[in-house]
């Protein structure tokens, strides 16, 4: 089972992350936590580059494909193949909405890079973490003393990014679930609960 986690910066995704593992952990299930990019020794050093260093937006995105074709190839199939359950903090989802809808990539191009990269491997689940901007802009300040270059965009690109993955969960409903974490932890953590029972019956 692949499940995987979505949000703009300061939706809260990462308060949850932990908590999801957990809960899965107490049901017996063995969980493969990880993220992109990042995920293996040589994703977390595209990781470092692609979030650091200013460049070309199609060589970012094409860094994002790298990191995750790593991933895959050396943490994600195996893990899924031995029956785990992969939890992954962003995927393909995000490269639709950061450097597609937030930077203006082609989605047709992803689209290619995607079937290149992944075949027909696709999320069981993606819980979309969604907050107000003013809520996740709030988070942020509050949250960080350094923040990457994607952390310090504009409001508009916060937007169009927010926008281009509530776009992708309108298109895929049976596989994205939309999280309001500007609701309390408690409520939170219950959609998430229903989420995973809904979609994938555990
Ligand atoms: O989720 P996390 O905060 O670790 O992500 C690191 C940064 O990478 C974030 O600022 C996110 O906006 C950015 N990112 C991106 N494109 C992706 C994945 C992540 O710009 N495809």
């Amino acid at each position: 089972t692949f499940i995987t986690v979505e949000g703009v910066d300061g939706a809260g995704k990462s308060s949850h992350l932990d908590w999801l593992t957990q809960a899965l952990q107490n049901i017996g299930k063995t969980v493969v936590l990880t993220r992109e990019p990042g995920g293996t020794p040589l994703g977390e050093k595209l990781r470092e580059m692609v979030l650091h260093e200013p460049m070309d937006l199609e060589t970012e995105t094409l860094i994002m494909f790298a990191s995750r074709r790593e991933h895959l190839a050396r943490v994600i199939l195996p893990a899924l193949q031995a029956g785990d359950v992969v939890v992954s903090d962003r995927f393909t989802d995000a490269t639709y909405a950061y450097q597609g809808g937030g930077r203006g990539v082609a989605f047709d191009k992803i689209e290619q890079l995607e079937r290149w990269v992944q075949h027909d491997v696709q999320p069981d689940l993606t819980l979309l973490f969604d907050v107000p901007l003013e809520v996740a802009q709030a988070r942020l300040a509050q949250g960080r003393a350094q923040l990457d270059k994607f952390e310090k965009e504009s409001t508009d690109f916060f937007t169009k990014t927010r926008n281009a993955y509530l776009a992708r969960a309108k298109a895929a409903p049976q596989r994205i679930a939309i999280i309001d974490s500007s609701q309390t932890l408690a409520n939170t953590q219950q959609q998430i609960i229903d989420a995973v029972h809904a979609r994938l019956g555990i």
